[in-house]
């Protein structure tokens, strides 16, 4: 294992090429059979045609009397009084001159009648009811089929399960629906440092934070966070952990991913029969990264920092993963804002740096919120947005306008904006 050398150093490569790289090389789940119940946020994996009318019948879209709208022409008019329609009781004889059956919101119109009275233009004692306004044939009747008729197209496989798709699978009569399958994913952490949140003691350990970041960040797009702990230094232990994670559907590791003597995870996937695609990436925070195909299993070896962690977990993982599980719209929301806050680089990588944004007089500022080390969390915990400062680029003046990447917004785009 520790013979194994790692294809050194290439030339790193842009955000926008490592993201291609990446998103080409995913492979794509399978589907499975869901309850409706645990539908909502999955891709339709089936295209789902009417097989029904909805509604079924005729019906009243009122609380009020069914009536013939002939006999309402001289109102007021007064009429006797015929069934009693409650919602989903069908009626049991036709309507004939003269009459007027009570009917409630929903309930289908019985054969003889054309119109409804709502319930406010009445008046009844029980045995008759005063019509007070004449109606016209149609009025207050929602026609049978007029939501959706038989084969009619409601949604193309690859759609997107919000919920009032959800509702409306359930109208017609579905239980279950063919969705693409949720990626279940390995976390796994890497360093002698670590530890778990609940052993923190004052001995220089730290805890663990990346695996919880990661966990919590896998939730919130609906893969299934498999949790692999911390794995020592210690390259033939973190073999044995990568060994269980693959029989997951992707691994995600954090930190042992740069040039030091303890970075063992380049050359334990390498000896694992995994082929690197890319290392290096033009970007701070996070210029490490290790793409590694196992098989068909990618492997995200993030670097440890707590910020490049999560901002590389951003760029290249959660937008993986979406694809994996069939999304359309994996990237999130980028928009212009301006620099409230001067922000200085060298050239040649490109910054995500974390803002917070504000809207003032119509316009949005970007404002930097904390200081922009990739060990300080706070900074990332305060932040609505990552500011993309290209590789070129010297910084940003005040007042400069630049790309705002939104990290909290669930509104996600089919390009990745810059
Ligand atoms: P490394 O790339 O392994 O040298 O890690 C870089 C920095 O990130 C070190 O200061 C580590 O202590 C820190 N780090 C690595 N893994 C984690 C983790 N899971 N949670 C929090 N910090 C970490
Ligand atoms: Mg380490």
């Amino acid at each position: 294992m520790r013979e194994v050398t790692v294809e050194a150093e290439r030339t790193a490569l842009s955000v926008a090429e490592a993201r291609r790289i990446i998103l080409e090389a995913v492979p794509a789940l399978g589907v499975e059979t869901v309850g409706l119940a645990e539908a909502a946020g999955r891709v339709l994996a089936e295209e789902i045609r009417a097989g029904v009318r909805i509604p079924p019948a005729d019906n009243s879209a009122m609380d009020g009397y069914a009536v013939r709208a002939a006999d309402t022409a001289g109102a007021p008019v007064v009429l006797r009084m015929g069934e009693d329609l409650p919602a989903g009781k069908r009626s049991e004889r036709k309507l004939v001159p003269g009459e007027a059956a009570r009917i409630m919101t929903g309930a289908a119109i019985p054969e003889g009648a054309d119109a409804i009275v709502m319930v406010e233009d009445t008046e009844t004692d029980g045995a008759r009811v005063t019509i007070r306004r004449a109606a016209r044939p149609g009025d207050h009747v929602r026609r049978a089929g007029e939501d959706v008729r038989p084969g009619a197209l409601v949604a193309e496989a690859g759609a997107l399960l919000r919920p009032p798709l959800v509702g409306m699978l359930a109208a017609l009569g579905r239980s279950v629906v063919s969705v693409r399958a949720r990626a279940r994913v390995a976390v796994l952490a890497t360093g002698d440092e670590l530890v778990e949140p609940d052993r923190l003691r004052d001995d220089g350990r730290i805890a663990s934070s990346n695996s919880y970041a990661l966990v919590a960040a896998l939730r919130e797009i609906g893969a299934e966070p498999v949790y692999l702990g911390i794995a020592p230094d210690d390259p033939d232990e973190i073999a044995a952990r990568f060994r269980a994670a693959l029989r997951c559907d992707a691994v995600i590791s954090s930190g042992g991913v740069s040039v030091g003597d303890r970075d063992w995870i380049k050359q334990v996937l390498v000896g694992l029969g995994g082929k690197m695609r890319l290392w290096r990436i033009a970007m701070k925070p996070g210029a490490p990264l290790a793409f590694v195909s196992v098989g068909e299993r990618p492997v995200f070896g993030l670097p440890g920092n707590p910020v490049s962690t999560y901002v590389t977990f951003e760029q290249f993982v959660r937008p993986s993963l979406l694809r994996m599980m069939g999304h359309k719209n994996v990237f999130r929301p980028v928009e212009t804002a301006r620099m409230a806050d001067a922000y200085k680089k060298p050239p040649g990588r490109a910054h995500f740096v974390r803002v917070k944004l504000e809207r003032s007089n119509g316009e949005l500022w970007a404002r930097i919120s904390g200081p922009q080390v990739s060990n300080i969390l706070l900074g990332l915990v305060n932040a609505d947005a990552l500011a993309f400062v290209t590789a070129e680029a010297a910084g940003v003046a005040a007042g400069e306008p630049v790309q705002v990447q939104r990290i909290h917004s669930d509104e996600l785009s089919a390009e990745p904006g810059f």
